[in-house]
């Protein structure tokens, strides 16, 4: 068993370079933030944008409405199934989370 960071895109474990052979993708700058316990300025923004987003179709509805993250976080759900079902996104593209190590079986 090692510890290793999985790829939020295909699973597959990454190097100790934090890249993704399988995507060719670089997760260097994720890795060493989730490391600190946080997420880069740029998800972070991200994550804002998507909560903003649902919280501005709730004012459609509900003008008098107040951010209330249990609410927020029902409508984010629906729509990231809706992206990812019907329009090919990904979910780490559009609510990107802590790239934490996890425990792998080596083979
Ligand atoms: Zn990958």
């Amino acid at each position: 068993m090692t510890e290793k960071i999985i790829c939020p895109y295909c699973e597959k474990a990454l190097t100790e370079k934090y890249y993704c052979i399988s995507c060719q993708k670089d997760f260097g700058v994720a890795a060493r933030h989730s490391e600190e316990g946080t997420l880069p300025d740029y998800q972070i923004a991200q994550q804002d944008y998507i909560d903003n987003a649902c919280f501005h179709f709730l004012k459609e509805f509900v003008p008098i409405s107040h951010w209330d993250i249990a609410q927020i976080s029902i409508i984010r759900d629906a729509l990231i199934s809706v992206l990812i079902k019907f329009h090919n996104k990904k979910e780490y593209d559009l609510y990107p989370w802590l790239l934490e190590p996890e425990d792998i079986v080596s083979t």
